[in-house]
Protein backbone atom coordinates (compact mmCIF):
# COMPACT_ATOMS: atom_id res chain seq x y z
CA UNK A 1 0.00 0.00 0.00
CA UNK A 2 1.48 3.24 -1.13
CA UNK A 3 0.67 6.40 1.16
CA UNK A 4 -1.44 8.96 -0.53
CA UNK A 5 -0.26 11.96 2.32
CA UNK A 6 3.50 11.09 1.25
CA UNK A 7 2.85 11.34 -2.18
CA UNK A 8 1.08 14.48 -2.64
CA UNK A 9 4.19 15.54 -0.52
CA UNK A 10 6.19 14.54 -3.13
CA UNK A 11 4.34 16.34 -5.84
CA UNK A 12 3.95 19.42 -3.86
CA UNK A 13 7.77 19.57 -2.81
CA UNK A 14 9.73 17.34 -4.33
CA UNK A 15 12.55 18.73 -7.04
CA UNK A 16 13.74 16.65 -9.63
CA UNK A 17 17.21 16.84 -10.42
CA UNK A 18 19.02 15.85 -13.81
CA UNK A 19 20.90 12.35 -12.67
CA UNK A 20 17.84 10.63 -11.29
CA UNK A 21 17.73 12.53 -8.21
CA UNK A 22 15.03 13.82 -6.53
CA UNK A 23 15.42 16.41 -3.70
CA UNK A 24 13.22 16.21 -0.52
CA UNK A 25 15.17 18.74 1.13
CA UNK A 26 12.18 20.65 2.33
CA UNK A 27 10.17 18.37 4.21
CA UNK A 28 12.61 14.99 4.47
CA UNK A 29 16.40 15.44 3.97
CA UNK A 30 17.33 18.46 5.59
CA UNK A 31 14.11 20.39 7.16
CA UNK A 32 11.94 17.68 8.39
CA UNK A 33 8.91 17.37 8.55
CA UNK A 34 7.76 15.58 12.00
CA UNK A 35 4.18 15.42 11.58
CA UNK A 36 4.67 13.71 8.58
CA UNK A 37 7.54 11.48 9.52
CA UNK A 38 5.25 10.55 12.42
CA UNK A 39 2.74 9.43 9.70
CA UNK A 40 5.37 7.51 7.94
CA UNK A 41 6.20 5.68 10.97
CA UNK A 42 2.87 4.36 11.85
CA UNK A 43 2.57 3.69 8.23
CA UNK A 44 5.40 1.30 8.81
CA UNK A 45 4.05 -0.16 11.92
CA UNK A 46 0.64 -0.97 9.81
CA UNK A 47 2.98 -2.33 6.97
CA UNK A 48 4.97 -4.84 9.12
CA UNK A 49 1.75 -5.33 11.57
CA UNK A 50 2.11 -8.80 13.81
CA UNK A 51 5.62 -9.56 12.38
CA UNK A 52 8.33 -9.58 15.86
CA UNK A 53 10.49 -6.90 15.51
CA UNK A 54 13.30 -6.22 18.22
CA UNK A 55 15.72 -3.35 16.14
CA UNK A 56 15.09 -1.20 13.57
CA UNK A 57 18.44 -0.61 11.99
CA UNK A 58 19.26 2.06 9.27
CA UNK A 59 22.10 4.07 8.02
CA UNK A 60 23.31 7.58 8.73
CA UNK A 61 23.18 10.20 8.00
CA UNK A 62 19.92 10.96 6.36
CA UNK A 63 17.79 7.37 7.58
CA UNK A 64 18.34 8.16 11.27
CA UNK A 65 15.21 10.27 11.82
CA UNK A 66 13.48 8.32 9.84
CA UNK A 67 14.26 5.06 11.62
CA UNK A 68 13.63 6.79 14.67
CA UNK A 69 10.00 8.39 14.72
CA UNK A 70 9.13 5.04 13.25
CA UNK A 71 10.62 3.14 15.91
CA UNK A 72 8.42 5.51 18.53
CA UNK A 73 5.44 3.09 17.28
CA UNK A 74 7.60 -0.17 17.18
CA UNK A 75 8.76 0.26 20.44
CA UNK A 76 12.82 -0.41 20.01
CA UNK A 77 15.66 0.67 19.90
CA UNK A 78 17.01 2.05 16.41
CA UNK A 79 20.92 1.09 15.32
CA UNK A 80 22.83 2.94 12.85
CA UNK A 81 25.61 2.20 10.71
CA UNK A 82 28.06 4.43 10.72
CA UNK A 83 30.37 5.54 7.57
CA UNK A 84 33.78 4.70 9.17
CA UNK A 85 36.69 6.73 7.41
CA UNK A 86 39.19 4.47 9.90
CA UNK A 87 40.23 1.67 7.38
CA UNK A 88 41.56 -0.16 10.58
CA UNK A 89 38.68 -1.38 12.29
CA UNK A 90 39.07 -3.86 14.96
CA UNK A 91 37.53 -7.13 15.24
CA UNK A 92 34.76 -5.46 17.61
CA UNK A 93 32.15 -4.62 14.45
CA UNK A 94 30.68 -5.70 11.55
CA UNK A 95 32.00 -3.78 8.89
CA UNK A 96 30.75 -4.04 4.94
CA UNK A 97 31.41 -1.56 1.86
CA UNK A 98 28.05 0.34 0.41
CA UNK A 99 28.54 2.56 -3.09
CA UNK A 100 26.35 5.53 -2.47
CA UNK A 101 24.13 6.52 -5.03
CA UNK A 102 24.44 10.41 -4.24
CA UNK A 103 28.24 10.58 -4.28
CA UNK A 104 28.91 7.98 -6.32
CA UNK A 105 31.91 6.90 -3.78
CA UNK A 106 32.09 3.61 -1.33
CA UNK A 107 32.01 3.97 2.11
CA UNK A 108 32.76 1.45 4.76
CA UNK A 109 29.88 0.92 6.95
CA UNK A 110 30.34 -0.43 10.52
CA UNK A 111 27.85 -1.34 13.26
CA UNK A 112 29.18 -2.23 16.60
CA UNK A 113 28.79 -6.09 17.55
CA UNK A 114 27.29 -4.92 20.67
CA UNK A 115 24.25 -3.75 19.05
CA UNK A 116 23.26 -6.54 16.72
CA UNK A 117 22.76 -10.00 18.71
CA UNK A 118 21.82 -13.29 16.85
CA UNK A 119 18.81 -12.82 18.59
CA UNK A 120 17.70 -9.83 17.10
CA UNK A 121 14.73 -9.67 14.51
CA UNK A 122 15.42 -6.48 12.63
CA UNK A 123 13.92 -4.48 10.39
CA UNK A 124 15.94 -1.75 8.15
CA UNK A 125 14.75 1.27 7.13
CA UNK A 126 15.94 4.10 4.77
CA UNK A 127 14.71 7.15 2.91
CA UNK A 128 15.42 5.86 -0.31
CA UNK A 129 15.59 2.85 -2.73
CA UNK A 130 17.45 3.38 -5.82
CA UNK A 131 20.20 0.80 -6.79
CA UNK A 132 19.15 -1.25 -3.67
CA UNK A 133 22.97 -0.79 -1.96
CA UNK A 134 22.35 0.29 1.27
CA UNK A 135 19.50 -2.23 1.60
CA UNK A 136 21.94 -4.79 0.73
CA UNK A 137 24.56 -3.48 2.64
CA UNK A 138 22.66 -3.13 5.32
CA UNK A 139 21.35 -7.19 5.08
CA UNK A 140 24.87 -8.09 5.06
CA UNK A 141 25.10 -6.51 8.51
CA UNK A 142 22.37 -8.57 9.79
CA UNK A 143 23.53 -11.58 8.17
CA UNK A 144 27.12 -11.27 9.96
CA UNK A 145 25.73 -10.99 12.79
CA UNK A 146 23.35 -13.57 12.87
CA UNK A 147 19.97 -12.17 13.62
CA UNK A 148 16.70 -12.26 11.62
CA UNK A 149 15.81 -10.07 9.15
CA UNK A 150 12.02 -9.51 9.11
CA UNK A 151 12.10 -6.92 6.12
CA UNK A 152 12.56 -3.77 5.01
CA UNK A 153 10.54 -0.02 4.83
CA UNK A 154 11.98 2.48 2.63
CA UNK A 155 10.05 5.95 2.31
CA UNK A 156 10.43 6.49 -1.69
CA UNK A 157 11.23 3.62 -3.91
CA UNK A 158 12.76 4.82 -7.25
CA UNK A 159 10.88 1.93 -9.39
CA UNK A 160 12.44 2.52 -12.49
CA UNK A 161 15.84 1.49 -10.87
CA UNK A 162 16.84 -2.01 -9.71
CA UNK A 163 16.95 -2.04 -6.37
CA UNK A 164 13.61 -3.04 -5.35
CA UNK A 165 13.13 -6.27 -8.15
CA UNK A 166 16.86 -7.37 -6.59
CA UNK A 167 15.98 -6.60 -2.93
CA UNK A 168 12.56 -8.66 -3.42
CA UNK A 169 14.12 -11.07 -5.18
CA UNK A 170 16.36 -12.41 -2.45
CA UNK A 171 13.12 -12.73 -0.91
CA UNK A 172 12.98 -9.98 1.48
CA UNK A 173 9.65 -8.47 2.37
CA UNK A 174 9.91 -4.94 1.14
CA UNK A 175 7.46 -2.16 1.79
CA UNK A 176 7.94 1.17 -0.19
CA UNK A 177 5.40 3.93 0.86
CA UNK A 178 5.48 5.73 -2.55
CA UNK A 179 6.92 4.04 -5.36
CA UNK A 180 7.83 6.38 -8.58
CA UNK A 181 7.54 5.21 -11.86
CA UNK A 182 9.32 7.80 -13.86
CA UNK A 183 10.29 11.07 -13.11
CA UNK A 184 12.33 13.94 -15.12
CA UNK A 185 12.77 17.60 -14.64
CA UNK A 186 10.44 18.51 -17.19
CA UNK A 187 7.15 17.28 -16.26
CA UNK A 188 8.48 15.53 -12.48
CA UNK A 189 6.95 12.55 -10.84
CA UNK A 190 4.83 9.79 -11.81
CA UNK A 191 4.28 7.28 -9.36
CA UNK A 192 3.28 3.55 -10.13
CA UNK A 193 -0.51 2.62 -10.46
CA UNK A 194 -1.66 0.39 -7.15
P1 LIG B 1 20.80 2.73 -3.19
O1 LIG B 1 21.77 2.28 -2.15
O2 LIG B 1 19.48 2.01 -3.13
O3 LIG B 1 21.39 2.75 -4.57
O4 LIG B 1 20.48 4.26 -2.87
C1 LIG B 1 19.84 4.58 -1.69
C2 LIG B 1 20.60 5.61 -0.91
O5 LIG B 1 21.05 6.67 -1.75
C3 LIG B 1 19.70 6.23 0.13
O6 LIG B 1 20.26 5.98 1.41
C4 LIG B 1 19.66 7.71 -0.17
O7 LIG B 1 20.31 8.43 0.85
C5 LIG B 1 20.41 7.89 -1.46
N1 LIG B 1 19.51 8.18 -2.60
C6 LIG B 1 19.29 7.40 -3.69
N2 LIG B 1 18.50 8.00 -4.57
C7 LIG B 1 18.20 9.20 -4.05
C8 LIG B 1 17.38 10.29 -4.51
O8 LIG B 1 16.79 10.30 -5.60
N3 LIG B 1 17.28 11.38 -3.68
C9 LIG B 1 17.93 11.44 -2.49
N4 LIG B 1 17.75 12.55 -1.76
N5 LIG B 1 18.70 10.43 -2.03
C10 LIG B 1 18.83 9.32 -2.80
Amino acid sequence: MQMQLLKERILKDGLVEDGDILKVDSFLNHQIDIRLLEEIGKEFRHQFEGKEITKILTIEASGIAIACIAARHFNVPVVFAKKSKTLNISGEVYKTSVESFTHKSTNTIIVSKKFLLPEDKILIIDDFLANGKAVIGLSRLVEEAGATLVGAGVVIEKGFQPGGERIRSMGIDLHSLAIIDSMNPENGVIFRKE
